[in-house]
């Protein structure tokens, strides 16, 4: 048994049905479809708390602290572009223990693009990433979740595995930190009800640049901590359900 889950059966059967299906299932995170996709373990108990479109400055800082705290280890999908100007930082991601992933470079909608140019976009940011931290990159998250077979076969000759999530907290929003704990908070408890582990999707960047507000996901994220403290919730990185 694999302990990836697989998309529901009724899925598979709307995916065959035409395009129409196909480009949905392109956008939908946990689709299976054009390829292997890592979502979650089958332990209801493990949550991955991943963050995407950073490094970015205070929020990252902040979270770095929030997350040493409580002992907890986080998923970072990072942009290349942000990582180049910011390599200190990066380093100080991966050298707290968490596990850093590629976001492509620049951040387009990978599904629009041509093969050559998702190629340059995954081996540009897993560079930057690699010079940064001085080891090789094995996740990646398509922005906006799209992706297209061309862009898991790319990835996989790049030696990357592709990343979804099956919780959205909705944080690119603004947000307030009560609101992105109740969206966690539900998305946490739909999934042990469905007897699955949580993938959180959050952000402690933004993809129109270094410098975007994004305190109230630290603030979750520290409440979010708190809840759990005394629970049989562990916290795990994407890395641990592969
Ligand atoms: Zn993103």
């Amino acid at each position: 048994m694999t302990p990836i889950q697989l998309a529901a059966g009724t899925v598979l059967t709307t995916a065959v049905a035409g395009s129409g299906a196909a480009a949905y299932a392109a956008l939908w995170p946990q689709s299976q479809i054009f390829g292997r996709v890592l979502v979650a373990g089958s332990n209801p108990n493990e949550i991955a708390l991943t963050y995407d479109d950073g490094p970015n400055d205070e929020a990252t800082e902040r979270l770095l602290e929030v997350l040493a705290r409580r002992g907890v280890h986080a998923t970072f999908f990072l942009i290349g572009s942000f990582v180049r100007q910011r390599s200190g930082l990066v380093r100080s991601i991966a050298s707290a223990g968490h596990l850093v992933g590629n976001h492509t470079m620049t951040h387009p909608w990978l599904s629009l693009q041509s093969s050559r140019r998702i190629r340059e976009e995954l081996a540009g940011c897993n560079t930057a990433l690699e010079d940064a931290i001085g080891s090789p990159v094995r996740y990646f998250r398509p922005p906006h979740g799209a992706r297209r077979p061309a862009v898991l076969r790319i990835a996989r000759e790049l030696g990357l595995t592709a990343v979804q999530w099956n919780i959205t907290a909705f944080d690119w929003n603004p947000l307030s930190a009560e609101e992105i704990l109740s969206n966690v908070t539900k998305g946490i408890e739909r999934n042990q009800r469905r007897r699955r582990g949580s993938n959180v999707l959050m952000h402690d960047g933004g993809h129109l640049g270094i410098g975007q507000p994004r305190l109230p996901t630290i603030e979750a994220t520290s409440r979010l901590l708190e809840q759990y403290e005394a629970s049989r919730m562990k916290f795990v990185t994407v890395a641990e359900w592969d």
